[in-house]
């Protein structure tokens, strides 16, 4: 009999029950909460008089809505207040740890779980959200749900899911100077497509990704939502130890030395079958951005849109055949689940550093959490953002999803470290080419779509 993949192992661990057409009750380990999604969620369990089975489980935060200036005296809109004091209101009720505004453990869902190490290899995750993808980073299955099952999660700590099918893909080799995992991860979803991943739950295996750092994992991982799959994960090593050791609640003592031998079983046997594999090479991938309204829209920043008839081109006001270097750009997004990291922050500094922001540029740097903000302050970073003419921000979701005043003006463009271009997304009529911390440092600097790699090294 073939060994077993990692996605099946935990599978496995997890399944409580089959049931007669083949779906399981799936155990769930950690439930992140959100102000957008849960209010309803709440509402049903109070409606059916049912309690929050174990809210000792769950940790709950403000995000989306929250403004990024003035969090201590925040200005919101009547439905971003609704939405936040719900929030507060039924983490009291039910005895939810909630990380709100301005609380040193405040941020965006997906980065807070990682940075307090309440997200561990081997658990299953889940939020109502979408890129909760993001903890696959961990080996974790990590997946968003939607509001009704939030609401079966609240009351049982179960999940009724299909078994997914498995996919990996391998990226041999390491990426070159200038390229960044969110290039990487861009590149995938322009070769495989943004509906390859439906039905499945993808592995990220090879030495592109056993090279990388836990954040460049997690910024991997966070988009795999977009290839369609259900979730992504990367099996934990030393890499993901070395990460998690001291995080506030990752085990300690001998508590750690235990749990890290059960996490160092976590990997796909040699002679697991996948239901699909792919295999790609990490040195031929260059800098990425897109061009269209999805992330599959992609292209080497050298390259040329591709000769299609396309809506996306029309909203985009782009045309096919022509390269995107040198055009002019107004806006910059640093931040989100995808880079709102310390490392995207570092990233950014170092192509600034010395520089000035180009006239004209809005650039609205948005660390994922409080904690990220903090870092950034002792490390330097906000002096080096503030001489560049650039400000840090205060933490939230911000201009990922423009669901507070971080809008993108209809028919600007807008280089962004998020991971999704709809149309409107950023805002009305806004028009987002989705890159990396670094193209995005460079086109601030520069006013213009500009290949990072002529940026590669630190201002003398
Ligand atoms: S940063 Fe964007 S993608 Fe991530 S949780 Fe917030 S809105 Fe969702």
């Amino acid at each position: 009999m073939a060994g077993k993949t990692l996605i099946d192992k935990l599978w496995d661990q997890h399944e409580v029950k089959v049931l007669e057409d083949g779906s399981s009750v799936l155990y769930i380990d950690r439930h992140f909460i959100h102000e957008v999604t849960s209010p309803q969620a709440f509402a049903g369990l109070e409606k059916r008089g049912l309690p929050f089975f174990r809210p000792d489980q769950a940790v709950a935060t403000m995000d989306h809505n929250i403004p990024t200036t003035g969090q201590a005296n925040p200005m919101m809109g009547p439905e971003s207040s609704l939405q936040v004091s719900r929030l507060k209101e039924n983490c009291e009720k039910f005895g939810i740890p909630l990380y709100g505004m301005t609380h040193e453990w405040n941020g965006i869902v997906h980065v807070i779980g990682p940075e307090l190490g309440i997200t561990q290899p081997g658990m299953t995750i889940v939020c109502g959200d979408s890129h909760t993808a993001t903890h696959g980073a961990f080996g974790t299955l990590a997946f968003g749900i939607g509001t009704s099952e939030v609401e079966m999660v609240m009351a049982s700590q179960c999940l009724l899911q299909q078994r997914p099918k498995t996919f990996r893909i391998t990226v041999n080799s390491q990426l070159t100077t200038g390229v960044t995992p969110k290039d990487l991860i861009l590149y995938l979803i322009w070769k495989l497509g943004t509906a390859a991943g439906t039905g499945y739950f993808l592995e990220f295996a090879g030495e592109a990704f056993r090279s990388m750092s836990m954040e460049g994992r997690m910024t991997v991982c966070n988009m795999a939502i977009e290839m369609g799959a259900r979730g992504g994960l990367v099996a934990p090593d030393e890499v993901t130890f070395e990460y998690m050791k001291g995080r506030e609640f990752a085990p300690k003592g001998a508590g750690w030395d235990k749990a890290v031998a059960e996490w160092k079983k976590l990997y796909s046997d040699s002679d697991a079958l996948f239901d699909r594999e792919e295999v790609f090479d990490a040195s031929v991938i260059s800098p990425m951005i897109t061009w269209g309204t999805n992330p599959g829209q992609g292209m080497p920043i050298d390259g040329r849109i591709p000769d299609v008839t396309d809506k996306a081109l029309d909203y985009m006001q782009l045309r096919s055949g022509e390269g995107l270097l040198g055009m002019e750009i107004q806006y910059v997004f640093v931040g989100s689940c995808t880079n709102g990291r310390i490392e995207d922050l570092r990233e950014f500094a170092e192509v600034v550093k010395g520089r000035k922001k180009a006239a004209g540029v809005t650039a609205w740097i948005v660390p994922g959490s409080q904690l990220v903000a903090k870092q950034a302050r002792e490390e330097g970073i906000e002096k080096i953002l503030n001489d560049a003419g650039f400000e840090l921000r205060e933490p939230g979701c911000s201009a990922c999803l423009a669901m507070n005043d971080d809008k993108i003006p209809a028919g600007k463009y807008c280089v962004s470290t998020s991971n999704r271009n709809f149309q409107g997304r950023q805002g009305p009529g806004a028009r987002t080419l989705l890159a990396s911390p670094r193209t995005a440092a460079v086109a601030a600097i520069a006013g213009r779509i500009t290949d990072p790699r002529d940026y590669t090294q630190p201002n003398p």
